[in-house]
């Protein structure tokens, strides 16, 4: 027997009936759940419709459910049914992704936007993005894109080939998947990232990290960087803030870093949520310990929007003593995000010059020859063309 919540459209899979006693309430929003009745089978989708693909990784189960293998949610779908990103659904058993070549954003943006310090500055990313997200952050920056589905925006028609072609033609050295969660129009994603690669044009995953391993080993193959979100270092805030979780985010920078996919690190300080000293402390002990001191840490400013406008913007001295935190602690490369002048410069680790100048998002001046800083021949990690 299938269990159903009508809020988020999540299933139990055949409880037992100690289980069924136990599991009346959703988990996720503590509704109550009922038995899976297909006459509530509501998405009208087919196949032939050209934002309409097989998903990549699912798991066909009984009764005509499947359990997508995309993100670390897992979600078992039934038929007529949508995953939690509200991007995938079950067609008559099986699973598709309804978010390919239909994206609601397009845009030329200096890749420092993304933010990506140190990976060839100066340049610009083609930025696209299709609505959905896997994760519910009560801080959501762009929620009119996320936290809805790509049935519900205003799209461009864009074939991965016609992606290529646009982004070449803007001079992009890269193409940014961004705004959203890329990680829910995954396989748009992956096929527009295999046929750039192919012309020599760069691939920058924008994310969460909230991604399953087989996922992200695929996606691995044919992207070259990563700006991805360390939102904390606390389970329960990953629950409470973002729903999601943190150990499978720890796992995804880890394979990143075995892949040798170049990434620099978010994370966004938040008033009440994210402020703790001791906490962002065992953050950068982490990130040294299992990644190394090279990747660039960005400490992001919070302003109040969507569900935490009571919160007030985080204090620049704050994010100062995040900084002075995350250097002290042995990290090479930190800098504050979302305040105007504080990430504009890379200073050396050797010789403690400065090697790259910015002003707001432009290239002012880069001093790093055959990635070695030119005055002392440090190495500066990155890549720099
Ligand atoms: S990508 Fe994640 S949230 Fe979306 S359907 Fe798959 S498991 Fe669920």
């Amino acid at each position: 027997m299938l269990l159903f919540c009508k809020t988020t459209s999540m299933v139990l899979m055949q409880p037992s009936r100690r289980e069924f006693i136990r599991t009346t309430f959703c988990a996720a929003c503590g509704a109550l759940l009922f038995p899976w009745d297909h006459a509530w089978a509501k998405e009208a989708f087919s196949p032939s419709d050209p934002h309409v693909r097989e998903a990549y990784f699912y798991k066909r189960l009984a009764d005509s459910a499947v359990r997508c293998g995309t993100c670390p949610h897992e979600c078992v779908v039934v038929p007529g049914r949508r995953g939690r990103c509200r991007t995938r659904v079950n067609i008559k058993g099986k699973f598709y992704t309804i978010s390919y070549a239909n994206p609601c954003v397009v845009h030329v943006d200096p890749v420092e936007k993304k933010p990506l310090q140190h990976f060839y500055p100066g340049t610009k990313a083609f930025s696209l993005a299709v609505a959905g997200c896997n994760f519910r952050c009560l801080n959501c920056q762009n929620w009119e894109i996320s936290q809805t589905g790509p049935d519900k925006t205003r799209n461009y028609n864009l074939s991965p080939d016609e992606i290529v072609s646009m982004a070449s033609g803007y001079g992009c050295k890269s193409i940014a998947y961004t705004y959203s969660e890329a990680t829910t129009f995954y396989e748009y994603m992956v096929d527009i990232s295999a046929k750039a690669g192919k012309v020599g044009i760069k691939n920058i995953w924008v994310s969460n990290a909230y991604i399953s391993r087989a996922a992200l080993n695929r996606l691995c193959d044919v992207i070259d960087a990563a700006s991805v979100n360390l939102k904390s270092f606390s389970d329960k805030i990953y629950r409470d803030l973002n729903g999601g979780r943190l150990e499978p985010v720890l796992e995804a920078f880890k394979a990143l870093h075995r892949r040798g996919i170049w990434m620099e690190i978010i994370n966004l300080v938040i008033p009440t949520y994210t402020d703790d000293m001791e906490m962002i402390k065992r953050m950068c002990g982490w990130i040294l310990e299992n990644l190394g001191p090279v990747y660039p840490l960005h400490f992001s400013r919070f302003f109040p929007q969507y569900k935490l406008v009571q919160l007030p913007p985080t204090p620049v001295e704050v994010l100062e003593e995040a900084k002075e935190t995350a250097l002290k602690e042995g990290l090479h490369y930190v800098y504050i995000g979302n305040v105007p002048g504080s990430g504009d410069k890379t200073v050396c680790p050797g010789c403690k010059r400065t090697v790259v100048k910015r002003r707001g998002y432009t290239l002012v001046s880069n001093h790093v020859k055959d990635g070695k800083c030119k005055f002392c021949g440090t190495r500066i990690s990155g890549r720099w063309g």
